[in-house]
């Protein structure tokens, strides 16, 4: 009896494998049906610099709005077009877009504002990445000092050595890199200290918990100081109160990404956006 029941049991755990396995594959193929249908689409989140109340930047952020599937977040997608290789192409289509984009605002005369992309862990590693964001620029026009990559601390701070190549050759191309998502992934300093960088983005859970958080604030606190005794720009991400505003700004960030300033906005709103509130009234 106990035999049967192991049976049964492992009977249930195969399917319940299997039942994953092709449901992930059924994602996977309609990821790759969407991105050729044109399913996916471009958000764009404004970063705001504290000093000038200004737009200094904007960030792509990739949707997919299906028609069997309804929105399906990034957080659910990304992971899949990672592991089945579907991100070189969908991260190649992302690079084309919100160049076409960023060119359109600045012949619109709505600039000068970068534009921030995000690089996942495979697209950081693939050896063509540097001719691709070239080709992309000058399909364009557009000068490599108006692009910014975003990089993932956990993807960075993973081979050391070749994080450092891979970053020089890109900065040396002209754009700016940051790292993503910081203070997660437990960087050494003396790591951090030898990266050619441009910015810090502190991860939004640090920033969720601020100011009543004795441990985040410590935290974002510590970063931001970090960030700067290194001459980096500290950006924080994810702010949506006049309270955590208040707290980054006196410890010195200088940028702010969240719902507190703008959404994700999709094209039209963000040149609405762009056109209307360049300078915000920060007092
Ligand atoms: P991320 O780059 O760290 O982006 C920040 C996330 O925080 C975005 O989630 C954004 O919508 C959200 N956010 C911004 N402000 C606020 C706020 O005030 N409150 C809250 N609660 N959330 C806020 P989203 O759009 O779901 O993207 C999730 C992640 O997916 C991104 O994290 C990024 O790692 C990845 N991703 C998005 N687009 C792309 C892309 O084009 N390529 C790659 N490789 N990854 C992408
Ligand atoms: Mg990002
Ligand atoms: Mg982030």
């Amino acid at each position: 009896l106990a035999k049967e029941r192991g049976r049964n049991n492992w009977q249930m755990f195969t399917d319940a494998i299997n039942v994953a396995a092709a449901e992930r594959m059924a994602l996977e193929s309609s990821l790759r049906r969407a991105l050729e249908a044109g399913e996916l689409v471009l958000e764009y989140q404004p970063q705001v610099e504290l000093g000038a109340g200004r737009v200094v930047a904007v960030e792509a952020l990739v949707r997919w709005s299906s028609p069997q599937r309804g929105i399906v977040a990034p957080s659910e997608f990304i992971p899949v077009a990672e592991e089945s290789g579907i991100i070189v192409d969908l991260g190649a289509w992302v690079l084309d877009t919100a160049c076409r984009q960023l060119h359109e605002w600045k012949t619109a005369g709505l600039g000068p504002v970068q534009m921030a992309i995000n690089l996942s862990g495979r697209q950081f590693r693939d050896p063509q990445l540097p001719e691709r964001v070239a080709r992309a620029l000058e399909r364009h026009a557009i000068p490599p000092g108006c692009l910014e990559l975003e990089i993932a601390e956990s993807c960075v701070m993973t081979d050391a050595g070749e994080s450092i190549e891979r970053l020089t050759r890109l900065k040396a191309m002209g754009l700016h890199m940051t790292v993503d998502n910081f203070g997660i992934a437990y960087s050494s300093l003396n790591h951090l200290k030898r990266l050619p960088i441009d910015k810090l983005k502190i991860d939004r859970s640090f920033i969720r918990d601020l100011p009543e958080d004795a441990d985040a604030a410590a935290i974002a606190a510590t970063i931001i100081a970090m960030g700067r005794s290194l001459d980096l720009t500290v950006v924080a991400e994810g702010v949506e109160s006049e309270e955590q505003l208040a707290f980054l700004r006196t410890r010195g960030c200088t940028q702010i990404q969240g719902h507190y300033f703008c959404p994700p906005l999709p094209a039209r709103g963000c040149t609405h956006f762009l056109a209307t509130r360049p300078r915000l009234a920060l007092d």
